[in-house]
């Protein structure tokens, strides 16, 4: 059990036994000052925590059965309710309300573990679908807060169906375009992990925070083996990408203000300004296409966090593909660029520290990268906020592990993935653009590319090692591939140029960062007053006509005819 009172104003931490004040404890949001264990709160404690003060507008009663089978083990069922009731001040095991939080207004709904372990029964069931239809009813998003061990059992099989119940009430809300945020407090199991705590739209975790369908005691005892150190804790968990962020009692409010203000924006909006992007490419006639390749291969050339933390307020990070690991290669997250909220994309190479450009795998994603952005596509369509993604990888992954992973697949549903997505899409080419791994997140409505970026299907060391049969061809490769941005616009491949420094994005980050922004707030402000069936036959016409004998160059023109 938690930490509990010790005589007078004492708390005892349940992680390492330090003895804390009571005042400071309640300071502390319940978290030990000295080891950072998050200890339990009640439901009440946590709405208070969470809510901003005086908003809470209690939620339910609702009518649901309590007892149905009528249940008896060692003592009546009603009995251990009506225990649990006395116990706790609680009519159930989950409190909802309606509030806000940082201002941001949502349906709040907390589990309270000492109500039968939070167990998850018919009363939960319908006070969490009354919460969601709340929700629904008020276009708010909903927060749930999990604690729980599980279905409860003695309400049997009626128990097991509000599992399906409430996922019922989390599609309803997918199908309305609600946000749902999900956070996972110690322990969350059994069939609350496999229902609403794991369907909502972002997962958040509090450190230590143990979430699984199977407990670990269970597992153990099936299996005769010993669980590695930290299995199912709320970093194990984001490590292999099931949550999206593991997030500090004390950093939750603002991280969900961050993101219940995620809205849709509606057009029309002032027009961008018009020279932000180029729709000529004189300056670069005659530039040494092998330059290009070096400039965008610049250690010091700004990536895709350089260019998040310059441009992009409130930026969440959201990790992980909720299959299997987070790709560190693929940087992918919510919040806004000059005032307007998108999902922001891009492959992150790393910087100049080649720790970290390894630790990023040089910008060559995982499957699971390609599946974290295509998580976030379906989020910006269901939020209708439009996507912005910033390619810069050498290519797909040559290795074994993406081949395992299904890469080609990975790569693949993502085409056809942006293919349909109802929500503008602007790609910029901010580095390399090499093969499948740059398309795969660049079927945009727009393309742009920097003014030394380059977009080719190879890179030139690998066409000049299988034509020319000599790696050392790769400058003529380069030249013969055409990957120069000049190049892709007569191509009609891009449909603009956004231009650099004078000396290149990595002599002034700054500079650059400003030249994106006008560049792509030019080209969003163009596209969200677009409908979804216009945005999706303009794109698909867009990628139509590439190698149709209709003459090239025609992407570039169509920019003149809005
Ligand atoms: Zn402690």
């Amino acid at each position: 059990m938690a930490e509990r009172t010790e005589p007078a104003d004492w708390v005892r931490c349940a992680g390492c036994g330090a003895l804390v004040y009571g005042k400071r404890w309640t300071r502390a949001l319940h978290v030990c000052p000295d080891c950072g264990h998050h200890g339990r709160l009640t439901a009440p404690e946590r709405l208070d925590q969470l809510l901003d003060p005086g908003t809470a507008e209690s939620i339910g009663p609702v009518p649901a059965l309590h007892d149905p089978l009528g249940f008896v083990d060692s003592r009546p069922y009603a009995e251990r309710l009506e225990r649990a009731r006395a116990d706790t001040g609680l009519p159930e095991a989950v409190l909802c309300a309606a509030g806000t939080v940082e201002g941001q207004p949502c349906v709040v709904a907390v589990m309270d573990f000492r109500f039968l372990g939070g167990s998850l029964g018919c009363a939960v069931g319908a006070l969490i679908t009354h919460a969601a239809r709340t929700s629904l009813e008020r276009r708010v998003p909903l927060v749930l807060v999990t604690a729980s061990g599980g279905a409860r059992m003695q309400e049997g099989v009626l128990s097991l169906m509000q599992m399906a119940k409430t996922a019922q009430a989390m599609a309803e809300l997918d199908e309305a375009g609600v946000l749902t945020v999900s956070i996972v407090t110690d322990p969350t199991y059994g069939g609350v992990a496999a229902s609403f705590a794991t369907l909502a739209d972002v997962i958040l975790a509090e450190p230590g925070a143990r979430m699984g369908f199977a407990g670990p005691r269970v597992i153990e005892q099936t299996t005769g083996g010993k669980l590695p150190e930290g299995f199912q804790t709320a970093e194990f968990l984001l490590a292999h990408g099931m949550v999206d962020d593991v997030v500090p009692r004390v950093g939750l409010r603002p991280v969900l203000g961050r993101l219940l203000g995620l809205r849709a924006v509606t057009g029309p909006l002032p027009p961008g300004d018009g020279a932000a992007i180029l729709r000529a490419a004189d300056d670069l006639v005659g530039r040494d296409p092998w330059r290009s390749v070096r400039l965008a291969r610049h250690p010091e050339r700004p990536t895709t966090l350089d260019y998040v933390r310059r441009l992009v307020d409130d930026f969440q990070e959201l990790h992980g593909d909720r299959l299997a690991e987070d790709c560190p290669a693929i940087v992918a997250g919510t919040g806004r660029l000059a005032g307007t909220p998108v999902v922001l994309i891009g492959h992150h190479k790393g910087g100049p520290d080649l720790g970290e450009r390894r630790r990023r795998n040089f910008g060559m994603a995982q499957p699971s990268g390609y599946r974290k952005a295509a998580r976030l596509m379906r989020l910006a369509a269901k939020l209708g906020i439009p996507v912005v993604t910033l390619i810069d990888t050498p290519g797909a992954n040559p290795g074994p592990e993406a081949e395992t992973g299904g890469q080609a697949a990975a790569i693949a549903e993502n085409l056809r993935l942006m293919a349909r997505l109802p929500v503008p899409i602007v790609a910029v080419l901010i580095g390399e653009g090499g093969s499948g791994g740059a398309l795969a997140l660049a079927v945009a409505d727009r393309v742009l590319v920097c003014a030394n970026g380059t977009y080719s299907v190879i890179s030139p060391e690998g066409c000049a090692a299988i034509l020319w049969k000599d790696p050392q061809a790769a400058p003529a490769a380069a030249a013969s591939l055409r990957l120069h941005p000049g190049d892709l616009l007569s191509l009609g491949v891009v449909d603009g140029i956004v231009p650099e420094p004078p000396a290149g994005a990595h002599q002034d980050h700054a500079a650059a960062a400003d030249l994106l922004e006008a560049a792509v707030t030019a080209a969003l402000h163009e596209l969200i007053p677009w409908d979804p069936d216009r945005l999706r036959a303009d794109r698909r016409a867009r990628f139509h006509r590439y190698g149709t004998d209709t003459g090239t160059g025609a992407a570039a023109a169509d920019w003149s005819q809005p």
